[in-house]
């Protein structure tokens, strides 16, 4: 798999001297929905990025982050994350060969997506506090200097991210009449934006937010205080708050009727479509943003569990009705 650096190198700022730092990111599918598209009224395309080296599109970031840290030399690499940000982290600095430090609100990140920090060999500080305060942490050990910061304030994240504009405008053979995805922190959306307008094109793109921030349980747009909100709400993108209860309708409709298994954060915008938009009819490019592994609590609570059967033949056959 070509490296998102090498296939995109012309538009990012990246040189010959800047050691690749890659695990295969970017490249992801983008699916054609026709059958939950017929249900929500519009030409559903998905882009699918829990395909991504560690099952979300933080990848595309990070690798062009830890590149170019490794490039200035940095003997170590820190973020504050609701979870994959630190596990992309953990992946990327691993894989550069230097250490991460990763900053986690208490209790309020994913199972898996701990789990997967832990086993990539980062070294995790649960912080008494919410995201922001874990935030502020990280950034004043990136200014004593010990740590370059690779949370979504480190513009290098937001070039990798753009790229997935320019994956998907390749792809369609064109521009979409519309991109819909969750908004957390917001450095997405600003990616999204500056994709856009360097592929020259002014599509609308709406961003998803929870309407209840400090406490949904889409844990990866759970945050309070959006570091970058000044910006998205000066890009032009239209920022949307829809309910936890319109976020779980939509995940579990999202795997049911098209086989996609995202953690509930991605479905934000397809629950916001659900409602029946100014959008009908029209070309739509939903971003899939992380798969659902990552939180295998919240799949439990709300997928039938198995049924207990005997091992016998009539009994699977009666069960199975
Ligand atoms: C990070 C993340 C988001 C939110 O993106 P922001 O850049 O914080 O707005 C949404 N979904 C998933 C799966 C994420 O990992």
């Amino acid at each position: 798999m070509t490296p998102l650096i090498e296939r995109f190198r012309d538009r990012l700022p990246v040189s010959a001297a800047t050691p690749v730092v890659s695990l295969g990111e970017g490249s992801t599918p983008l699916l054609h929905a026709p059958r939950l598209g017929k249900l929500l009224g519009i030409d559903l395309w998905l882009k699918w990025e829990a395909s991504n080296p560690t099952g979300s599109y933080k990848d595309r970031g990070m690798t062009v982050a830890v590149s170019k840290a490794a490039e200035q030399g940095a003997k170590a690499v820190i973020c504050a994350s609701t979870g994959n940000t630190s596990s992309s982290a953990a992946a990327y600095a691993a894989r550069a060969g230097i250490p991460a430090l990763i900053l986690i609100p208490e209790g309020a990140i994913a199972g898996g997506k701990l789990i997967q920090t832990r086993a990539l060999g980062a070294k995790v500080l649960e912080v008494r506090g919410d995201f922001d305060a874990a935030l502020a942490g990280a950034r004043e050990l990136a200014d004593r200097g010990t740590h370059a910061l690779v949370n979504s304030l480190n513009p290098y994240r937001i070039e990798g991210q753009k790229t997935v504009v320019f994956e998907i405008v390749e792809e369609l053979g064109g521009a979409p009449d519309a991109f819909v995805i969750p908004y957390g922190g917001g450095g997405n959306t600003r990616a999204y934006v500056k994709g856009l307008d360097e592929a020259g094109l002014t599509t609308p793109l709406w961003s998803i937010e929870s309407d209840d921030r400090p406490h949904t349980l889409a844990s990866a747009i759970k945050i309070q205080t959006p570091v970058h909100r000044p910006q998205v709400e000066a890009s032009g993108a239209r920022v949307v708050a829809v309910t936890d209860d319109e976020i779980v309708a939509a995940w579990l409709q999202l795997a049911r009727e098209e086989g996609l298994f995202c953690e509930p954060s991605s479905a934000a915008g397809l629950a916001w479509l659900r409602r029946g938009t100014e959008l009908q009819g029209a070309r739509v490019v939903v971003t899939i943003t992380g798969h659902g592994l990552k939180d295998p609590d919240i799949a439990n609570k709300h997928a039938p569990p198995p049924v207990k059967v005997d091992a016998d033949p009539d009994a699977i056959a009666a069960a199975a009705r």
